[in-house]
């Protein structure tokens, strides 16, 4: 959807000299600022800001501030946002990853507990540095070429956010330069408002410029174990199980816990299963329409080699999979935390991966899945032949979640991913018809109470801001009265522009 031009009286031609190198009116550069990976949007900013140091950041800001009318100012990490969250059209783009080719080295810094990394950095290259001293970050994404600024902007979740919660709990400390232009350092001692402002804050009350992350001991290998259900409640049920050993301090349980959806579709994916396996697991699906697959991920090194098996086994013993569909590979521990890469490529090249991508991530209470399981995956998903490339779907706990951050879950102790991964052609009647059918899973549960939140959330309208917020709101409203006035940050949010 490409949006008309909003008039805005300033022009890049007028910006301070200092300011006016380093904002690029280059058409193709405009062009890549104008998109992202979902390709449903399309915004073109009247500039993009490639800055070299943190300062060139502070001083844009301080600058649009200073004007009569500011423009607005959007941070763009990877863009792999799907809805134009990174984009602007009366402003500017700032190409937050151009900050790596000046840190001289100094954009990883890994230390004994921690590490120190500025905010453009991919998480594929946090993995490597630290890997080197045989250290890693704790919690992941499913996909490691984000940038850190951007999930931590998020939540940043996958199977491990059961262990260690999001992303954005395994942060100490933070660099941010504010939407009045004052660079901040932030932590839950000091400053600690902005720092819970920014974690989770969709951008919009600061730019990240770096994140001290907590590391532990790296393990070099996982198994990596996939168990198939048709019984949805035997799947949740040992879903529920396997974190609640964490839970309960016991160091026996599994290390990511997820899951995904098998629904019988043409296009079913059986990337990870043995080929010899897939006509069985095919027939499987058929006959029941939908299958659930559980993943248990145990990490091990060469201290533990000789027993990860037996834990894994005995993990597995109590476990109600259909006996016969339990599949297992044995991989690096990069290659694991890289898996989605591996889609990445094999999808690439049969021009598959940079197709529009009309996804929708939902956070659904425990209380209601079963409700969810009956109404949207088989009452919508199955019965209308709706296609998903990945269906993944997995439990998380409150706990491991800090409520003064600005992220927002629903309200129970247990709660569940649901990451409807969905890619179509370019024809635009196909993309609205997926953001649609998305559309009415939301009203579906609108209208049955079931009190889901929407996570990487693309909403249009402040009133549904207010709604997702809930409570919350007021704080919101507060942060950016406080840390952006103006409301110059990150206004492809939709959330206060
Ligand atoms: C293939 C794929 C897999 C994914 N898997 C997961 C997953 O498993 N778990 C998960 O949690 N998410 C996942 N995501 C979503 C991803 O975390 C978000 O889209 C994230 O924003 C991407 O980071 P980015 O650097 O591309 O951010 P952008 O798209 O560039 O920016 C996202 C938002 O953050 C703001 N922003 C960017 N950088 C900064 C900064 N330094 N400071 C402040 N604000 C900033 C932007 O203005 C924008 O509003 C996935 C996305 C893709 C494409």
């Amino acid at each position: 959807m490409a949006s008309k031009k909003h008039p805005h009286p300033w022009s890049p031609l007028e910006a301070p000299k200092d300011l006016a190198q380093k904002l690029s009116l280059d058409p193709e550069t405009l062009s890549l600022a104008s998109s992202d990976f979902g390709l449903i949007e399309h915004k073109t900013p009247l500039a993009v800001f490639e800055p070299s140091y943190v300062s060139d950041i502070v001083n844009l800001i301080k600058y649009s501030n200073s004007l009569p009318i500011p423009f607005t100012i959007a941070p763009k990490g990877k863009g792999h946002s799907t809805h134009g969250q990174a984009m602007t059209n009366d402003g500017v783009v700032v190409n937050m990853t151009r900050l790596s080719d000046f840190r001289n080295g100094s954009g990883i810094i890994v230390y004994d507990e921690y590490v120190d990394v500025g905010a453009e950095q991919l998480w594929i290259d946090v993995l490597h540095e630290t890997l080197k001293h045989g250290l890693t970050p704790l919690s992941w994404t499913d996909y490691l070429y984000l940038t850190v600024g951007g999930t931590l902007s998020n939540a940043g979740i996958t199977g491990t956010t059961f262990k260690f919660g999001p992303q954005i709990s395994n942060v100490l400390e933070l660099d941010v330069v504010t939407g009045k232009g004052d660079l901040v350092t932030c932590s839950p001692d000091n400053n600690s408002e902005l720092f819970y402002s920014v974690l989770g804050g969709l951008g919009q009350f600061g730019i990240i410029t770096r994140a001290r992350i907590v590391l532990g001991p790296a393990p070099t290998r996982v198994k990596w174990v996939q168990l198939l259900y048709s019984d949805f409640s035997a799947f949740i049920e040992d879903q529920e199980h396997l974190i609640s050993f964490h839970e309960r301090n016991e160091t026996k349980g599994a290390d990511h816990i997820a899951g995904c959806i098998l629904v019988n579709h043409s296009r079913l994916n059986l990337s990870f299963y043995p080929p010899n396996h897939h006509q069985r697991i095919t027939s499987l699906v058929t006959e029941y329409g939908i299958i659930y697959s559980l993943e248990l991920v145990k990490y091990y090194d060469n201290n533990s080699q000789e027993l990860v098996n037996e834990e894994v086994q005995n993990l597995l013993k109590v476990l109600k999979f259909i006996p016969s569909f339990s599949f297992e590979k044995d991989v690096s521990y990069e290659e694991f935390l890289n898996r989605l890469h591996e889609s990445e490529l094999v999808l690439k090249p049969k021009g598959l991966w940079n197709v529009p991508h009309p996804w929708m991530d939902l956070f659904v209470p425990k209380s209601r899945i079963t409700d969810f399981n009956e109404g949207v995956l088989k009452g919508i998903i199955l019965k209308e032949n709706i296609y998903v490339r990945f269906l993944v779907f997995y439990p998380m706990n409150q706990s491991k979640w800090d409520d003064r951050m600005s992220s927002v879950i629903p309200d129970e102790h247990i709660f569940y991913a649901l990451a409807f991964f969905r890619a179509t052609g370019f024809d635009k009647v196909e993309v609205e018809s997926s953001e649609a059918q998305n559309q009415h899973i939301l009203e579906f549960c609108k209208d049955n109470g079931i009190k889901s939140k929407v996570y990487l959330a693309s909403y249009k309208t402040q009133e549904e801001w207010v709604e997702h917020y809930g409570s919350k709101w007021k704080i919101i409203e507060k942060r950016k009265a406080e840390f952006d006035p103006k409301r110059i940050l990150s206004p492809g949010q939709r959330i206060f522009n």
